[in-house]
């Protein structure tokens, strides 16, 4: 098989790119390992950057007709005291709220969204397993199909197989490991339609927890430190939900819906981020550029970003051939410096707030002078909010539309 772009990797940057490449009229095809996109919960936020990319893609009606939730106002407990992080509703943009919505909707929408371009082809349950070199270039990809092995030629090969990205390992890209002091564990809750409660973060000496309202369910993301989950796995499932259910009294009856830590999934948190995005033939973007740390919930975002500015920079050029990797690596010329700023306020909350909170002790939580200053400053919550929903240097989508798509 021979194609000018192959995209390894079906998540949210690989769906972008594709879509947005079909629409421009190259010849691509994605790769996803999977059979389909409902599998584990992989962060299901899609922020007001991405609310408007769909937006521009004139596909926002249909979006946001599926099944979500919205959030606008972040609120918390921190050490008991009442806290707001951030509010959406100062934010002057045309979405103002973060819609929950399970990921596979949002990438099953744009697989569906992208069948019209006949240039953008999806095989699924194709895994890359290797790439295809020719001298220093790289020329595609081997995968694995259930049919048996197959080689894709491609004039360009994105890698968007996320954090444990195989391509970039094969490519030898050098990964700066930065650190993150926690673990995740996330898991759903039962919620009965009477049980509503704005909290979505809560934070007590040794503890710290977050809880979305899903509609019938509640996501649940609570916070261990780094490495610890052996040791709270060893403590036994019901000690783990006692805490769960003292920090969040609201649980108490939906809690019973995890039955074992086969109910919990462990996000072994990493924020990292490749120093070189490129090689002749090869472009990294999304989580396979850069994992980023759950605070703030921009993993999604970030890797659309990526995809919107890649398509941008990259499509023209493409109908000619395989870009220079000078003129690949615009891409991380422009995208480095969101991706920095972010994780650098990632680092600042982890080590101020997340670090200080999982270190526990017998002195009560103080609340950090600037979140005290938020709270109580409506117009300061305009930043994080802002921060949070569109990010540093969100991108606008420029590539083109091929005539007819
Ligand atoms: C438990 C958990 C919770 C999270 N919560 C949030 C959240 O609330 N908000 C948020 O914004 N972010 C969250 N994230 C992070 C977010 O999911 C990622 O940042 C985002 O999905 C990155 O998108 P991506 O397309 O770069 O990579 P991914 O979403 O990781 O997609 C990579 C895709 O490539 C496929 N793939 C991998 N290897 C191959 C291969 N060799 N061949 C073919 N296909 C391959 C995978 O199956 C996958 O579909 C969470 C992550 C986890 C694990």
């Amino acid at each position: 098989m021979k194609v000018r772009c192959c995209i390894v990797g079906g998540g949210p940057a690989g769906m972008m790119l594709g879509y947005l490449l079909g629409r421009a009229g190259i010849d691509v095809v994605v790769l996803e390992k999977h059979a389909d996109f409902f599998r584990d919960f992989r962060g299901d936020t899609v922020h007001p950057s991405t609310l408007q990319v769909m937006d521009e893609l004139g596909l926002i009606d249909g979006f946001l007709k599926l099944p979500h939730q919205r959030l606008q106002k972040m609120d918390g407990l921190f050490g008991g005291t009442p806290v707001r992080i951030a509010d959406l509703g100062r934010l002057h943009t045309k979405y103002p709220f973060i819609a929950f919505m399970p990921q596979w909707d949002f990438l099953n929408f744009l697989r569906e969204a992208g069948r019209r371009f006949a240039q953008l082809k999806v095989m699924m349950s194709t895994e890359a397993v290797d790439l295809i070199r020719r001298g220093e270039t790289v020329a595609g990809v081997r995968a694995r199909t259930p049919d048996g092995f197959i080689d894709i030629e491609a004039d360009l090969t994105v890698a968007c197989d996320g954090r444990h990205s195989m391509v970039r390992e094969r490519a030898g890209l050098a990964v700066e490991e930065i650190g993150a002091p926690m673990d995740v564990l996330w898991f759903r809750a039962g919620r009965r339609p009477e049980e509503t409660e704005s909290l979505f973060a809560r934070i007590e000496p040794g503890k710290m927890m977050v809880t979305f309202d899903r509609g019938d369910y509640w996501q649940c993301a609570y916070v261990i430190a780094k490495g610890q989950y052996e040791a709270v796995k060893a403590r036994g499932l019901s000690a783990l939900l006692d805490d769960v259910v003292r920090m969040a009294p609201i649980l108490r009856s939906g809690i019973a819906e995890v039955k074992s830590f086969d109910d919990i999934k462990l996000l072994t948190v990493a924020i990292n981020r490749l120093t070189r995005w490129t090689q002749p033939g090869l472009l990294c973007i999304g989580d396979a550029a850069h994992a980023m740390s759950p605070v703030g919930g921009v993993g999604v975002n970030l890797a659309v970003q990526d995809a919107v500015a890649t398509a941008n920079l990259l499509a023209d050029k493409l109908e000619h051939g395989c870009p220079s990797e000078n003129e690949l690596d615009a891409v991380r010329r422009r995208r480095e410096f969101p991706v920095k700023m972010t994780q650098a306020m990632q680092v600042i909350v982890q080590n101020n707030i997340i670090r200080g909170a999982l270190q526990g002790g017998d002195q009560p939580l103080k609340v950090p002078l600037i979140v005290r200053l938020i709270t109580a400053l409506p117009w300061l919550q305009g930043i994080p909010a802002r921060l949070i929903a569109l990010g540093v240097r969100p991108e606008h989508v420029h590539s083109r539309a091929a005539p007819g798509s």
